[in-house]
């Protein structure tokens, strides 16, 4: 199997870190300050089964000046042109405008979605499966799959997935 697997999400919430945790290298740089991720980063993930191509993009927001203009853009066009989506949040417990909005644009596209729920290493379990509910709830998203990209929880199984949905 093979395709294109863009990380889409707001800033900060693990995107490069979920990319280089995958790629098992620091291809992107992960950094607390938002939007240190400029423009797209492409990284390649190879086994015996599978090639896929990550696009790791900058976290969307409401940009500022021009070079925000930049970055937003980059991020949306990878919502086309790619076999699959993959929608970061993190332990945030409601959706938040800036996270509504994206899921907004998501709806008017028709490349598949994958809810990844970063950051779980700092949640409660029962304000995972809360969360789990909420997005569920959307009915926008082909699979939810909770991880922790810093500690590496449950990548192998979110890389399963991507790979069942391509
Ligand atoms: P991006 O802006 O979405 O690309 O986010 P980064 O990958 O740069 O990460 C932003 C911050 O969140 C960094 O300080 C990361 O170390 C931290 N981070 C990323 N994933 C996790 C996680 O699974 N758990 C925790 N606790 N922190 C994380
Ligand atoms: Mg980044």
């Amino acid at each position: 199997k093979s395709g294109f697997v863009s990380i889409v999400g707001r800033p900060n919430v693990g995107k490069s870190t979920l990319m280089n945790n995958v790629v098992g290298e620091k291809i992107a740089i992960m950094s607390d300050k938002p939007q240190t991720t400029r423009n797209t980063i492409q990284a390649v993930y190879t086994d015996e089964k599978c090639q896929i191509v990550f696009l790791d993009t900058p976290g969307i927001h409401k940009p500022k000046n021009k070079l925000g203009e930049f970055m937003v853009k980059s991020a949306t066009d990878a919502f086309k042109n790619v076999d699959l989506v993959l929608f970061v949040v993190d332990e945030s417990k409601k959706i938040g405008p800036g996270d509504r909005k994206i899921i907004e644009d998501l709806r008017n596209i028709n490349t598949p979605i994958v809810l990844v729920l970063n950051k779980i290493d700092q949640l409660e379990e029962s304000d995972l499966f809360d969360l789990m509910k909420m997005y569920h709830s959307e009915k926008l998203f082909k699979e939810i799959v909770p991880i922790s990209a810093l500690k590496g929880r449950n990548v192998k199984e979110l890389l399963k997935v991507i790979q069942n949905s391509l």
